[in-house]
């Protein structure tokens, strides 16, 4: 039995024509079906519904033998006891460092301010920053960074954006880019030795399917 690790949302929806790609089809939509396993069209191959956080430890301990997640949930987990063999290009956005409307960013920098910085993405951030050289105060939020600048908790945030709207809902306003972001598939590395012959099909048709 093939297990895929996937999340609800964004990534099934954009996996689906992935997935019918590989001749594989949910017999469930996870949005209606409280179930956490589904099965599939083929006998050998079934989906668990996990949070997207939670996808890479199911592949890196083999309970999936597949798994689909953005890169800013990978950078954060670490790539341990799995391979990413593809960028599938789907749910695709940029993490980005934002503030409040008013906070001149450029001009805080320059005078060598240290910044107060919300973030889920921790290692990604405390990295950007140090790259550019620049001493921040991380402060972890497991969500609703906007709010951390608009209630004085942070001057900054470090948030994945795609059309900009949450941002500019609340007031703020993107000033530097941290890097773009995609969901990856992963695969358990015993599990793609043990399993190649039913996994490099779904591999190969999943490759084959991306767009380019
Ligand atoms: P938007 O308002 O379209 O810029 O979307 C921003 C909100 O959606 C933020 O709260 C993000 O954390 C979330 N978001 C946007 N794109 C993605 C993605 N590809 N994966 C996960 N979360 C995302």
């Amino acid at each position: 039995m093939i297990t895929i690790a996937l999340s609800k949302g964004r990534i099934f929806e954009e996996t689906t024509p992935l997935l019918a790609a590989a001749g594989i089809r949910a017999l469930e939509d996870p949005e209606s079906s409280r179930k956490l396993i589904l099965l599939t069209n083929r006998e050998d191959v079934r989906l668990i519904i996990v949070r997207a956080t939670d996808v890479p430890t199911y592949v890196q301990y083999g309970a999936a033998d597949l798994g689909i997640a953005g890169k800013d949930v990978l950078d954060e987990h670490g790539g341990e006891g799995m391979y990413q063999p593809l960028d599938l290009k789907i749910a695709k956005c940029k993490m980005m460092v934002a503030v409040r409307e008013g906070f001149d960013y450029e001009a805080s920098i320059r005078q060598g301010a240290r910044l107060k910085v919300v973030t889920k993405y921790v290692k990604a951030a405390r990295e950007h920053f140090a790259a550019k050289g620049m001493h921040v105060d991380l402060i972890k939020l497991y969500g609703s960074m906007e709010l951390g600048p608009l209630v004085g908790l942070a001057d900054a945030i470090v948030d994945l954006v795609s059309t900009g709207n949450t941002l500019r809902a609340n007031s703020l306003k993107a000033v530097e880019e941290v890097g773009d972001i995609s969901s990856r598939l992963i695969v358990n590395q015993a599990s793609l030795k043990l399993n190649r012959a039913q996994l490099q099909p779904i591999l190969d048709a999943f490759a084959s399917a991306i767009k380019k």
